[in-house]
């Protein structure tokens, strides 16, 4: 038999969380503009998911396109090491003008997992520098920082993903997940089991990680900002560096610039990745104080041990300074505004439903959390026959559109979430 047949995909073709012998459905999309997916087969979606977090400019996007057009006649490519360039020094201009002053150095890496590996490497070099022996991060429960092995170690270890590699992963220290929510009347209680662990093991912890705000694989949890800003109060008073992740919250999708901005915080280490380049390719950035730099260079080792092969890649650059540039002309502040209101009229409508347990938004993100499993490849087959593009997972329904959506389309990605929660084959009964 020919394998090189009509079924090739499903039989060769690994896709993200899935089996070979028994995967989900693919959808298969020839090409997207704007905010539309088109299938093979001609239909056009309505997209969502910004293609997790990161399409913020809409696919296709001409500025994007431009620039990349323009380094492509240049170079696609050069080793970073011993060789610099004008998209790598223009872009790093650009994220230290766009973040807090503090931040002083960019290190350039392929994307979010490895930025995690980066900045967790850097905090480890940092002590050693110190000459002081440290042993374990302290992170918060329901967090996620990429499938790679020092991200999974702080990753939330109840989550299915990471059981399996049990026995290879770093022990780390898992506070209490935050319990209050963002627009709740803060609870000083929230931050007492992460102030026991810092205070127990302040001499062991290398660095603090966690996702500002939003905890998203973990659960799109939003906490309240004082709990961030009680967590830079305790690495200050006990002087262990804070790494904050905001691959998925960065350049805008909270309604802030960035998310720690809610409670006005400001990271030793930095992560940014996913919409980096406006989601047109694999790139990412870990930001550091010079206090960081400088105490890992004048170290006995001196060199941060770390050069990815695509280091500085001048394409992924250029296409990721394009995307700064749009974004510093703040049009987007608007656009999420817009759409943060939308979903706050439209979608909080649902919250009274049966099959609902909560509903939130934050900047350009609408959660539904379902009380039972959601039955992935039926939802998906029916939001796809209604036109749109929505990939929820556990119990979650989410949205997370293009910037630049508009009113109708959004309204019929709420309208066919709402139609969805009317029938129970879509969902997964789950004792409540
Ligand atoms: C997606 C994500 C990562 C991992 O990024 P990849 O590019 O998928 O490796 C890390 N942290 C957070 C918060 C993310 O959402």
């Amino acid at each position: 038999m020919n394998k090189f047949n009509k079924y090739f995909d499903i039989n060769h073709i690994w896709h993200p969380y899935t089996s070979l012998t028994n995967p989900l459905p693919c959808y298969y999309i020839d090409s997207a503009k704007g905010f539309y997916l088109k299938m093979k087969n001609g239909k056009k979606l309505i997209d969502g998911m910004s293609s997790w977090w990161s399409v913020i400019h809409g696919y296709n996007n001409p500025r994007l396109n431009l620039a990349l057009n323009k380094q492509i006649r240049k170079m696609t490519h050069v080793m970073f090491g011993g060789i610099t360039h004008t998209p790598a020094i223009k872009l790093c201009k650009k994220l230290l003008k766009i973040t807090p002053i503090e931040l002083n150095s960019v290190f350039l890496a392929d994307s979010g997992s490895v930025a995690i590996e980066v900045a967790m490497k850097m905090a480890i070099q940092y002590w050693q520098a110190l000459g002081k022996k440290k042993k374990y991060f302290l992170t918060i429960k329901n967090g996620y920082h990429g499938d790679t092995f020092l991200a999974i170690s702080v990753s939330d270890p109840n989550n299915a993903f990471h059981h399996t590699y049990d026995s290879f992963i770093k022990k780390n220290l898992f506070a209490t997940a935050p319990i209050c929510k963002f627009n709740d009347i803060w609870n000083h209680d929230d931050i007492f089991s992460f102030n026991q662990l810092i205070d127990q093991f302040s001499e062991k912890i290398v660095a603090v990680i966690l996702e500002p705000i939003v905890q998203g694989v973990g659960g799109m949890h939003f906490y309240h900002p004082n709990y961030l800003r009680s967590v830079r109060k305790l690495c200050n008073s006990y002087e262990i560096p804070l790494i904050i992740d905001e691959i998925a919250t960065g350049f805008g999708r909270t309604g802030k610039l960035f998310a720690s901005e809610h409670a006005n915080v400001v990271a030793d280490i930095l992560c940014l990745g996913k919409s980096l380049t406006g989601g047109t390719m694999t790139l990412s950035a870990v930001l550091t104080t010079k206090l960081i730099s400088d105490t890992i260079s004048n170290g006995k080792i001196g060199t941060f041990m770390h050069g990815p092969t695509f280091m500085g890649n001048p394409l992924a650059c250029s296409v990721a300074e394009a995307s700064i540039s749009i974004l510093e002309e703040n049009i987007w502040k608007t656009q999420v505004k817009d759409i943060e209101n939308q979903l706050y009229i439209n979608l909080i409508k649902l919250s009274n439903h049966s099959r609902v347990k909560d509903i939130r938004v934050l900047g350009a993100i609408g959660v539904v959390e379902c009380y039972d499993v959601i039955n992935i490849s039926k939802i998906q087959k029916f939001f796809v026959k209604n036109g749109v593009w929505i990939r929820p997972f556990k119990n979650l329904i989410y949205l997370t559109p293009p910037y630049i959506i508009d009113i109708e389309s959004l309204q019929q990605l709420i309208e066919i979430i709402a139609k969805s929660l009317e029938n129970p084959i879509f969902f997964i009964s789950n004792s409540k």
